[in-house]
């Protein structure tokens, strides 16, 4: 008995089940977990979520068993990916979906089989558990420091373009209202808008070089909704001929994005701490693959959520965020690649 008790002690304590986050239920170990990414064009995914979220899903149950996938921006894999991951006896599903509407029919997929789904950084209608960011405050933050940069340099008024994010993210509606939000009632005037698809940076350039005959003259800042996408118009700027580059935003705080931001090519991006946002959806995990319940801070649409604060970095504050956070070190940005 003595050693059947102290087995029990160390399978209880491998797996964390005195996290705060797990009330109740059994001890998760040698449980499956799958973490389905939507994409690897921008950086965050396999340099930060993925690790990140295998190190804490480890820290939480050590002897759970991560399957992994990302679905390259297509929909119809991710799905594939999903099915893949109920049929190797996933218990739960942590899921960022390419497209949050047809999630729906995953979310459908695994109740039926018991599964419960997380929505990861983007919503899905039913999940069982969401854990993202405030996304209308990432565009209001986005809009506003391009704003403030603008009447910085003395500009009042003159064309914006704006470029969004995939039509098929839920975040990218909430980016673009938060930033129209601010920027409608700014003085600049929106002059072309593009909802690039599967937030591709080639797609992106592409727009913002078929635009700038028409609008290069007046042009005085680029709204871009992520770091991705930035860079497409940046390229599309430089190399058409548009000097001085005029403030260009972003989101994800990715390396190249940070040094653009050194150089001055580009005017912000946003900081994210994927860090608790991986810890949350691995705590929420290892809970409910234990029959308990994550915790939650607030809900949306009746699905209880952990929702964290996006933060603005321009050249002013690196060091105050993603180099304290140790994101990066000053040598990584300072290394011209
Ligand atoms: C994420 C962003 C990311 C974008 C493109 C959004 O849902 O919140 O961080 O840049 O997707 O993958």
């Amino acid at each position: 008995l003595g050693l059947a008790v102290s087995a029990l002690a160390l399978s209880l304590v491998a797996c964390g089940s005195d996290e705060p986050s797990s009330t109740g239920g059994s001890s998760a170990g040698g449980q499956k977990i799958a973490l389905l990414l939507p994409e690897s064009k921008t950086t965050r995914y396999e340099s930060l979520d993925r690790p990140l979220f295998t190190e804490a899903l480890k820290a939480a149950c050590a002897d759970c068993e991560l399957i992994y996938s990302n679905a390259d921006q297509d929909a119809a894999k991710q799905q594939q990916q999903a099915e893949a991951a109920l049929t190797q006896g996933a218990k739960v599903l942590v899921l960022d979906p390419v497209d949050g509407k047809a999630a729906a029919a995953v979310v459908a997929s695994a109740k039926g089989q018991n599964v419960p789904v997380i929505a990861y950084d983007r919503f899905i209608e039913g999940a069982n558990y969401y854990v993202s960011f405030e996304n209308e405050a990432v565009g209001k933050l986005q809009a506003q420091t391009l704003v403030d940069t603008l009447k910085a340099a003395g500009k009042t008024s003159g064309n914006l373009a704006m470029i969004n994010g995939s039509p098929t993210d839920p975040n990218a509606a909430d980016f673009k209202k938060g930033a129209h939000s601010v920027l409608d009632s700014s003085g600049f005037k929106v002059a072309a808008e593009f909802d690039t698809p599967d937030w591709s940076p080639d797609k992106a350039q592409a727009w913002m070089e078929g635009q700038l005959s028409a609008i290069k003259a007046g042009l005085v800042g680029v709204y871009a909704a992520n770091d991705g996408t930035a860079g497409g118009a940046i390229a599309a700027l430089k190399g058409g001929g548009v000097k001085p580059l005029p403030p260009v935003t972003g989101q994800d705080s990715e390396l190249a994005a940070i040094q653009r931001i050194v150089s001055g090519d580009q005017a912000m991006t946003i900081y994210k701490a994927v860090k608790p946002q991986a810890e949350a959806a691995a705590k929420g995990a290892v809970a409910l693959a234990t029959g308990g319940k994550p915790e939650s801070t607030t809900e949306k649409s009746g699905v209880p959520s952990t929702i964290l604060d996006p933060v603005a970095v321009t050249k002013a504050n690196i060091n105050d965020t993603v180099v304290k956070d140790g994101i990066y070190t000053v040598s990584d940005i300072c290394t011209a690649s």
